[in-house]
Parts: structure tokens; sequence; C-alpha cells
């Protein structure tokens, strides 16, 4: 059996060695890449992409795997081994499902719809979508097909991004985050808007990357296993376990939107920094799912980088590298600023506070259409009822309603999502569990350092990768299964204590 399991490793290295030079190629394209590159650039990444789909639905890989099931089953079930061969079998198992055939017309059509959609949404012309949003239904759908057995429509779709979650789970802990969340939302949205003007002022681009810079080291990413660079859209790639890159994007008169990425995008690549080294090449060496994933960009982010503690060390920091915008500024003002709600309708320049109402909305509507509860016509006045009932505000066109992301339009419909929001109660859950466990974290955090924060996610997180799904990995690090109520309680202490509620 070890001779089949270096067999496995072997075969299972080379497929990441491919799919790791097509994400250099992937990482060139939207970082230095010059446009006269394009044409050549999408033909080489598909022709990788087209050998790695090969080597991963070889016959033999599938031989291989069964012979060595029995073995997985007999070692200890949290053994590395047997999690490695069982989240190969699982993978190869998915991927074999799908005909070669509908991946072609999958992709034929995503490319037709995504141009289409570049070119009614600034016309706001939903009539030129509604067919191509029609068809990536009944694709949705197709793809469901596929795995036979499922509990609703929308659990294959899930599975791609959260892996094991469910769409009734989903279902009902959204259902009571929203409970909770919209009286919330209401009560701070009355009161007067934080006054922001101090982050619209100019900030010079290589000021605004020197202290993202700083600040990112200082959290725990790794520099010499790392670079930053800038792009059309904040990201985080990687290339091994110590070769985990970042891009921002640079607005001369917003500080927030950087900083915020820069810390954000540092904290998804933490987490595939920190993967065990011995995971390397396999199947286990990544982050284990998008809410997982989410929960530790949103933690270091939210919880810490739009923390009063994480201000009162930085702000005198942040003053000296921006004296003219932040010199004469209190505190009080600027953690008012970073952390200023509004009702919006637009998800990516949603604040903590809102975001959440912004993603369930989509999730409830993308299920309600996969469950044939909705009809793509429909669409339009579904999205601006629930906005008007959630948000208490509702766009009259269509380019900011439901034609705002570009998810429908370029993928599934189904799955990606909810892992924005559970990674947002996630982060909750780990933040506090972490804090039980070691109560001088607060002060640290206060006092600019985050050794021990980083230490416990590392040693609950990071080093597992994909050995874990996302509810054991909840199970395992707060001893409970996945529930709100510790991210409701950060959100009401927080703006209770911003918006001085009752
Ligand atoms: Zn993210």
């Amino acid at each position: 059996m070890q001779g089949k399991l270096q067999e496995l490793k072997a075969r299972l290295a080379e497929i990441a060695d491919i799919d790791m030079a097509n994400a250099v190629l992937g990482w060139d394209q939207n970082t230095w890449m010059p446009g006269g590159g394009a044409a050549a650039r999408g033909r080489q990444s598909a022709t990788l992409a087209k050998i790695s789909q090969e080597k991963m639905t070889d016959p033999a890989l599938g031989k291989l795997l069964d012979d060595l099931l029995p073995y997985a089953e007999s070692l200890d079930p949290d053994s590395n081994d047997a999690r490695f061969i069982l989240v190969a079998k699982r993978d190869y198992d998915k991927v074999v499902k799908i005909p070669p055939e509908f991946i072609g017309r999958l992709y034929e059509h995503m490319a037709d719809s995504y141009q289409a959609w570049a070119e009614a949404r600034p016309k706001n012309d939903f009539a030129a979508v509604q067919g191509k949003l029609e068809k990536t239904l009944d694709l949705s759908r197709q793809f469901a097909e596929y795995f036979p057995g499922y509990e609703a429509i929308g659990d294959p779709l899930i599975d791609l991004s959260d892996y094991g979650m469910k769409t009734a789970e989903i279902r009902h802990i959204f259902a009571e985050l929203r409970k909770e969340l919209v009286p919330l939302v209401q009560a701070v949205t009355n009161q007067p808007l934080a006054d922001d003007s101090c982050l619209k002022l100019y900030y010079a681009p290589e000021a605004q990357l020197a202290f993202g810079r700083e600040v990112a080291a200082q959290i725990g990413y790794q520099f010499e296993n790392g670079r930053l660079d800038q792009s059309p859209h904040p990201f985080t790639t990687r290339f091994s376990i110590n070769d985990v890159r970042i891009t921002t994007r640079i607005q001369e008169k917003d500080f927030n939107d950087s900083f915020f990425s820069i810390v954000h995008e540092a904290g998804h690549a933490m987490y595939e920094q920190g993967v065990d080294q011995s995971y390397e090449g396999t199947h286990l060496a990544s982050g284990t799912s998008a809410g997982v994933h989410e929960s530790q960009s949103r933690l270091w982010e939210n919880l810490v980088g739009r923390s009063r503690g994480f201000w009162t060390h930085y702000y005198p920091i942040a003053q000296k590298h921006f004296p003219a915008q932040l010199g004469n500024v209190s505190l009080d003002t600027f953690y008012r600023a970073v952390n200023k709600v509004q009702r919006s309708l637009i998800r990516t320049d949603a604040d903590e506070l809102t975001y959440n109402l912004h993603v369930m909305i989509r999730f409830d509507l993308e299920m309600d259409l996969l469950e044939g509860k909705l009809a793509v016509k429909d669409l339009p006045d579904a999205w601006r009822e629930r906005y008007r009932s959630d948000l208490g505000v509702a766009s009259e066109d269509d380019r900011d309603g439901c034609m705002q992301d570009v998810h429908w339009y370029a993928g599934l419909i189904g799955g990606a999502f909810q892992g924005y929001t559970l990674g947002n109660i996630m982060s909750a859950l780990f933040f506090n569990q972490a804090v039980r466990d070691n109560p001088q974290i607060p002060a640290e955090i206060e006092g600019g350092k985050f050794g021990t924060l980083y230490g416990w996610l590392r040693e609950h997180i990071y080093r597992h990768g994909r050995k874990y799904t996302a509810n054991e990995i909840v199970e395992k690090a707060t001893g409970g299964p996945m529930v709100i109520d510790p991210y409701i309680a950060h959100l009401r202490g927080k703006y209770g204590e911003l918006y001085e509620l009752p």
C-alpha cells in the first residue's frame, strides 16, 4: 500500500505543479502583463487547465484511489494519510461525474453571458441578459443532476465552494441572523450618519502602500513568502505554501479601500501560508472552504482591523504617515469613520453591519430560482422587494439591482455567495474562542501585538488546510456547532456603543 500511496502523491503533486504554474500566469495577467499579452495568455492558461483536467480524470488515478480506499478506511480517521486519500477521492469523484461535453457547453455559454452582461449593465438593459440568465439557470440545474440523491438542488452547487454545508442548514442560520440584523440595521441607520470626510482626502499611493505593508507584516503576513502588488480587483493567490501573494487597489481619495483590502487579503494569505508544510503538493494544501477562508480575511479585517483596540495602537502611527490628512482628526472621529454604517444598494461598498443582508438576499433569491419558486423574468422586482424590506432602500434601475454582481453572469447560479456570510459568522466564533483561551489577546492588540492570536489561528485553523471540513473545524476549534450568537454579540456590542443604542 505504501507504494500505491507514493504513486498517488506523485500523481497529485504533478497536477498541483500544473495548477500552480497556471496560477502564476493568472497572477501575472492581473498585475504586470501588458494588454497585448491577453490573447496568448488566455490560450496558455486554457492549455494548462486542459492538461490538468486530463490528468485529474485519468482512469488510472481512479483505480489507484479505489485500491487505496480500504487502506484509508483501516487507518485512524484523523490521520493525515486517511484524510489525504479521502479528500483526493472526493475531488476525483466530483470531477469525473461531469461530462467534458457539459463543461465545454458551460464555458462557451459563460463567455457569451459575461459579454452580454458587460454590455447590458451600463445600459441598464435586463431584457438583454434575461435569456442568458435563463440558460445559466438550466445549466446550473443540469449540473446538480450529475449528483443525484441530494436533499436540495442547491446542495451540489454549495458543495463546490463550501463542501458539506447543506441548503437547509444555511437557510436556518441565515433566517436567524436576518431576524436579528434587520432591526439592528434599522436602529443604527435611523441615527445621524458618521462623518467620514477625513477618509476621502488625497492619500498618496506610495504612502498608502507603505502603511498597509507595515500593518500586514505586523499582523503576521510573511513577506519573505509572499508579496504585495496592485491589480484592478484585490485578490490572493498561491503558488506553494511558501509563495502566497496578495494584491490591492489604490484609490487616491479613499483611505479605506486599499487599507482594508490589504488587511483582508493578508488574512486569506496567512491562512494559506500557515498550512502544514508536509501537505505541500497534496490535495490538503489549501484553505478548506470559501466560508472558512472568508472567516480568516474578515477576522483580521473587521474584528481586529476595525476595532477600537487596534486603532488605539495604530492611529498615532497612521497620523505620522498622513499628518496633513489625519493630524487634526481625533481617534474617536476616525474610529467612527472607518465603521460608518449606511443603507446602500451595492454589496461591494457595504459596511460590516449591512453586508450580510446583501449576501442573504442573493442566497435566498438564487435558491428560489433553482427550486423554481422564482422565474428569471421576475428577478428584478423580487430583488427590489427584498432590498426594500431588508435594507430600506431599492434601486429603480437594474444596473445597481440584480445586474450589479458578475457572479450569476459568469458562473453557475447557486453556491457563490453564502461563503461571505458564513465567514463573518465563523470569524466571531473563532475570535471569541481564541480570546476565551487567551484572555490577554484584546490587550495585546491594543499594544500592536498579534502573536498570540496568530498562533491560536495557526494551531486551530491554518495548519489543517483541507484536512477537516468547515463544520469539523468549527467543532474542533470551539467544541460546538456553528452558531450565530458570538457574531450577533459582537455587532450589538460594537454598534450599540458607537451609536448609543439602548
Ligand atoms: Zn475575501
